[in-house]
């Protein structure tokens, strides 16, 4: 059957002498591979379509969820070739897309993601140059994917504190930590604290006005890339994760 949807390209695997195997976020089916017949070919009718980052149009055969549908149409709606042209924009963009591919589930749609991930795209095409996108993208990406991490207080008892700790993803007071975990918990700022629960509600539209102080923001960013390897290490599956 024929499908159609909306697609940004994450990551393509050559196969055989001209094939690709092409990795998108789908609008209406989440993340999908699909195999592109001969699109490395000169005259090929996927051109450069194919590219990292390329917000398309596409069609395919064979069920979204078949190992590899083959993918039949892709028309260019934005190429964001500026963020593949510049390496400081192409590796921050690249590390949004990893952490997508390898946390989200295959064939399960999720259009908020979707969203968020061309928000941000656009908002890194017109200044990439600020880091706060990709920390935005991350805290509100790990909010939607289901693994946020919990610091609105202590996560056993709910009374306050400032200690994260990466083994519960979240923070233990004083009290519920003794002997919970043989690594000490990060102590994190109330500023950033309070950074961190703003970024995950203010809409995407507001990536590229906001301007932490640079303390805030590396501290939350050490944070959430703790946060991101210890989760990554093991077996993702949203539903446990929640109920730790
Ligand atoms: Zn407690």
């Amino acid at each position: 059957m024929l499908k159609r949807t909306e697609g940004i390209v994450l990551k393509t695997i050559p196969f055989g002498e001209a094939d690709l195997i092409v990795t998108f976020l789908s609008y209406d089916f989440g993340l999908i591979k699909a195999f592109a017949k001969s699109p490395r070919k000169i005259k090929s009718r996927f051109g450069s379509s194919l590219e990292p980052l390329t917000y398309l149009k596409i069609a395919f055969w064979g069920k979204e969820d078949a190992n590899l549908p083959r993918l039949t149409q892709s028309d260019i709606i934005l190429p964001f070739k500026s963020l593949r042209e510049r390496l400081d924009c192409f590796l921050k963009a690249s590390e949004i897309i990893e952490l997508t591919v390898n946390m989200l589930p295959e064939h399960e749609a999720n259009k908020k993601i979707f969203t968020l991930l061309l928000d941000i795209l656009k908002t890194m095409e017109k200044d990439c140059a600020a880091l706060h996108t990709v920390i935005m993208y991350k805290v509100k990406f790990l909010d939607l994917a289901g693994y946020a991490p919990r610091l609105d207080g202590c996560a056993r008892c709910g009374k306050s504190g400032f200690s994260f700790y990466v083994s519960h993803g979240a923070i233990l007071c004083e009290n519920c930590a003794t002997g919970a975990d043989s690594h000490a918990g990060m102590v994190l700022s109330q500023g950033s604290i309070k950074l961190y629960e703003s970024l995950r509600k203010w809409d995407n539209s507001l990536a590229g006005r906001i301007k932490p102080s640079g303390n805030l923001f590396a501290e939350l960013s050490g944070m959430i890339n703790d946060h991101i390897r210890y989760t990554l290490s093991k077996p993702l599956k949203s539903s446990a994760f929640h109920k730790m």
